[in-house]
């Protein structure tokens, strides 16, 4: 089984069909940046709305109806955060459904942003949303959406601790500044100062993570004045700088970046290599997400040249390898981003998936392992070993993966697809079906029988 393959047959489909016109109009009311987006990422925005609202399973709660605006509000928002982003976390896989109050659900569900609540939730858990505060939002400088999947992102690594996954190099950047910027906003609420950032941010560090991210989308011009380097090291998260899309009235006063190094050129495009390379990965990202892999791989090459100890660069170059069926390469390249840096999840998500494509799954259980004991529920890496067992006929081993994948992750459609087929090399014909029906039923574009 290859891994992702009928996922990523599936969003292809999705992201070709039309983008119904009444779904700009909700976009034009409620989602001001995607009239601002420049024509490939304004293309990038409608795809990947049409993906998040066809793939999560969609809660009204206490009598609300989920109507096509909440949907395409939401998930806009929600991939804001995407813009610059490529796999693994394309579409915030790791959350299934999408729960939506009228109004306030706090006194109902203990909060939304309860530390102990949020603890279990991010796991496969919903996102939970206020409709009246999402409206709200239009006419302050919040936004409640960007908000939460901020929290998302946070929790990837496995806690939600206002530290997102990042590559070592990040990590230690993010500490220093946000070390330093949290303390300066702790300072502020409490002698009550005024404060471009959220006081709500002034919490913990996890909401500071949320407030700053929420800033970074809505005010982002200001930011970047009287944050500089918190912004900037936003933007190399994000990969992409909301001011050059957002014409807001500050936009002139943008300062010229200073190059601290000479740019190179790809494609006919200037990159430089600032600290992150992050205009180039943006770049590839938007590329990979349009399939045209050997744009994006000439982008890695480049800035692996330009900065081999990156590890970063080797794995999106492993990955983006491994689309393009060149296996042997992918697999060095993702050996080379783990010899610079073994600490990183993400990396070992890649190296681990390009070798279960490459057909040597065997060599995949290590890094699934290592995964699986940093977050025993990782379903991602329950998944992907499932897959893997499968692969090596394994199926008793792959059914157990599987089970607990789906355990938490009880929506997740080819989970069930892995699972029938695993059944299915048992001979439990009965289970196989079964399995594939409810694969079918999550997600009409798998065939519902072998
Ligand atoms: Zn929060």
């Amino acid at each position: 089984m290859i891994f992702g393959w009928l996922k990523r047959r599936r969003r292809t489909k999705l992201r070709a069909r039309p983008f119904p016109d009444a779904w700009d109009a909700h976009l034009a009311t409620h989602v001001p940046q995607a009239a601002q987006l420049p024509p490939t990422l304004a293309r990038k925005l409608r795809e990947d709305v049409l993906v998040f609202a066809a793939e999560k399973t969609w809660v009204g709660c206490n009598g609300l109806a989920i109507t096509d605006e909440i949907r395409v509000t939401i998930a806009a928002n929600a991939c804001l955060l995407l813009l610059g982003a490529t796999r693994p976390h394309h579409y915030f896989d790791g959350v299934l459904s999408v729960l939506v109050y009228p109004d306030s659900f706090r006194g109902s569900v203990g909060g939304d942003d309860d530390a102990e609540t949020m603890g279990e939730a991010w796991q496969h858990g919903p996102v939970i949303l206020s409709w009246s505060e999402i409206l709200d939002n239009r006419t302050d400088d919040r936004n409640v959406v960007v908000h939460e999947f901020a929290h998302q992102l946070d929790g990837l690594d496995g806690e939600m601790e206002g530290i997102p996954p990042l590559s070592r190099q990040q990590h230690e950047r993010w500490e220093a500044i946000a070390d330093r910027e949290y303390r300066e906003l702790v300072g502020r609420a409490e002698r009550g100062e005024p404060s471009l950032l959220d006081y709500y941010g002034a919490e913990n560090r996890a909401e500071f993570f949320a407030v700053v991210s929420e800033c970074f989308f809505e005010r982002p011009s200001e930011m970047a004045r009287e944050h500089d380097e918190l912004f900037d090291w936003l933007a190399q998260f994000y990969r992409h700088d909301p001011r050059d899309w957002l014409r807001d009235a500050s936009r002139g006063a943008r300062d010229e970046e200073p190059e601290d190094d000479a740019p190179y050129e790809v494609d006919g495009e200037q990159f430089s290599l600032g600290a992150d390379h992050d205009a180039a990965f943006a770049r590839a990202a938007i590329l990979e997400t349009t399939g045209e892999y050997e744009a994006a791989l000439a982008i890695y090459d480049e800035v692996a040249l330009h900065d081999p100890d990156d590890a970063e660069v080797w794995a999106r170059r492993a990955s983006t390898l491994s689309e393009l069926e060149r296996d042997d390469e992918a697999i060095d390249s993702a050996h080379r981003s783990i010899e610079l840096d073994d600490t990183w999840a993400d990396g070992r998500r890649i190296r681990a998936r390009v070798l279960v494509h490459a057909g040597k799954s065997r060599d995949a259980l290590a890094d699934l392992g290592w995964l699986l004991r940093a977050n025993p529920e990782d379903a991602d890496a329950l998944y992907l070993r499932g897959s893997a067992h499968n692969d090596l006929n394994e199926h008793g081993r792959a059914i157990a993966d599987l089970n607990r994948a789906i355990k938490n992750a009880p929506n997740w459609a080819d989970a069930y697809a892995e699972r029938a087929a695993a059944w299915r090399a048992r001979g439990d014909r009965r289970r196989a079906d079964a399995d594939q029906r409810r694969a079918h039923e999550l997600d009409p574009t798998i065939d519902a029988a072998d």
